[in-house]
């Protein structure tokens, strides 16, 4: 929503930054956003090493993603599919044949002192992704224009020791893993986008969310921005409002949230409007941003563009994708997320609020998954939206990141609808499941969290409480049933919860010759 994000504090160095309100209205932003995915395949781009994420320093590395001389590269078909399959998903052009290129730079991180990418041929060109923004006049689409998305290789992992920032300045010594040294990269650029005026910040966040989930349907990466797997960098410029020509733009990277990018772009835009009302002029040059004050500080400048020596890589075949190929990923593509949750909202009959809220959760995928589970969806709403949430905020952790499966919550639903838990006793096995005990049934065996309805088991609590409560029990007898209230409430109590309430109540009743 706007005003969500609260103003950007003074940058340091610069002009103070224009209120937000006042950037909106004298100035129209420019925004590109560039996004590497990381794909989830076996192996390397080029080679055949493991992918798995976590594993110890420099043992998943070979010749060919080391650069040791002679060892020669071969493209990962999955890869490949991988970049097709979204290309297709972004309403892209896909190349009937196309290269790889060598970047040309020298970084520790790189064995090879270049990387390899595609440059002025990328397998998939010129696409577009809509998405929603909401504003205060109801819900607004922007068409974000897809550039390109072209295939290339992660670079390795570099840490600096020593120092109090974690950057290199300060450092005693650094130490590199290449572990993530080829790892298939897919990078998505978008085209200018203009027109989103004051909704900027909101419509950048949109973009990668969509982005987000229409890669996760895919299945083609585990899409977390929190570890990496998907990063973003932040392009925007300022232009005077009605104007015409495009600004100097700066580039935030690798901006790893989506609260992370709506802010981003806000707090740009603020400090260029600071820098352009003071006469100064907009550098170009990447940026980071800095998580604690939500602003961003200098980084490198890229005013004197770096010359990458771009050429065609000699050592790797063309990529040359036949149309039936391509027509075959066509057809099996996933339902896009936008036309997903416009079924589900008319499949559960939800308002377009309950469907923002399951959105802004995070939940609709594990609803549905715990609907077509067998779950009613007003239930799984209900035990991912309230019980859930709360776990997972309290965790600190995403509502996915769970220990508790969507199957897992469609049984407990089950049970309580069965009769077997009623809903304080549920919430005592999802406590048990998601430490890790086992199954919902598991749990309740475990944990004897089963309702007692059974009559024999009951008869005897019931027994008791007619007992140990005689007045209660003479003035059900003599007709006035509402008394039996107490007489429930003793059970329960014996039973520490677990009684079916309303068969003692059946039972009472009967015992007392009132039912
Ligand atoms: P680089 O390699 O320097 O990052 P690219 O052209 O690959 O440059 O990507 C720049 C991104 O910024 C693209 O998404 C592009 O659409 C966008 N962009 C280009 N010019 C501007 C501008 N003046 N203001 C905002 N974004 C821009
Ligand atoms: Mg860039
Ligand atoms: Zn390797």
């Amino acid at each position: 929503m706007v005003g969500a994000v609260t103003s950007s504090p003074a940058t340091s160095g610069g002009p103070a930054p224009v209120a937000y309100d006042d950037v909106v209205r004298r100035y129209e932003p420019v925004l590109g956003l560039e996004t590497h995915v990381e794909l989830g395949t076996a192996s390397k781009m080029f080679c055949s090493c493991s992918t798995v994420f976590g594993a110890k320093p420099n043992t998943q590395v070979c010749p060919v993603c080391l650069a040791l001389p002679g060892s020669l590269p071969v493209a990962n078909g999955a890869a490949v599919e991988s970049a097709i399959r979204l290309g297709l998903m972004l309403n892209c052009s896909i190349a009937s044949w196309c290269r790889f290129a060598r970047k040309n730079y020298f970084y520790p991180d790189m064995p090879k002192n270049y990387q390899i990418s595609q440059y002025d041929e990328p397998l998939c060109t010129d696409g577009y992704l809509d998405v929603a923004v909401e504003t205060p006049d109801g819900p607004r689409e922007f068409r974000v224009g897809i550039e390109r998305v072209h295939m290339e290789e992660d670079t390795g992992k570099t840490s600096h020791v020593g120092g109090a920032t974690g950057r290199i300045h300060g450092a005693d010594y650094s130490i590199v893993d290449y572990n993530r040294a080829g790892i298939p990269l897919l990078e998505v650029v978008t085209k200018p986008i203009e027109h989103t005026g004051e909704f900027a910040p909101e419509a950048a966040r949109a973009y990668v969310r969509e982005l987000r989930d229409l890669v996760r349907s895919l299945g083609i990466s585990d899409v977390r921005m929190e570890e990496g797997s998907l990063r973003c960098d932040v392009n925007v410029s300022l232009m005077p409002r009605g104007g015409t020509e495009w600004g100097t733009r700066s580039e935030t990277k690798n901006v790893n949230s989506l609260r992370s990018v709506e802010r981003a772009v806000r707090h740009e835009m603020e400090r260029q409007a600071g820098l352009l009302d003071a006469g100064q002029r907009v550098v170009q040059e990447t940026r980071h941003f800095q998580e604690a004050s939500g602003t961003t500080v200098s980084g490198r400048s890229k005013e004197e563009a770096q010359d990458y020596r771009y050429f065609p890589d000699p050592d790797l075949v063309p990529v040359a994708p036949s149309a039936e190929w391509i027509e075959e990923l066509r057809a099996t593509l996933p339902e896009p997320p936008a036309a997903k949750r416009a079924r589900l909202q008319a499949e559960w009959g939800l308002s377009d609020e309950e469907l923002r809220d399951l959105v802004n959760a995070e939940a609709t995928d594990l609803v549905a998954a715990t609907v077509d589970a067998g779950a009613p969806s007003a239930e799984a709403r209900k035990w991912w939206l309230n019980e859930l949430s709360r776990r997972s905020t309290e965790a600190e952790i995403s509502l996915s990141a769970l220990a508790i499966t969507p199957a897992q919550v469609a049984r407990i639903i089950a049970l309580v609808a069965e009769g077997t838990l009623t809903n304080k006793l549920a919430r005592q096995v999802v406590d048990g499941v998601l430490n890790g005990e086992g199954t919902p049934d598991e749990v309740v065996d475990a944990r004897g969290l089963k309702v007692v309805s059974d009559d024999s088991a009951l008869g005897a609590a019931v027994d008791a409480a007619i007992a140990d409560n005689p007045d209660a029990a003479e003035k059900v007898r003599s007709g006035k049933v509402a008394a039996a209230g107490a007489l429930v409430g003793a059970v329960m109590k014996a039973t520490r919860g677990q009684a079916d309430a309303g068969r003692a109540r059946e039972l009472i009743l009967e015992r007392l010759g009132a039912g």
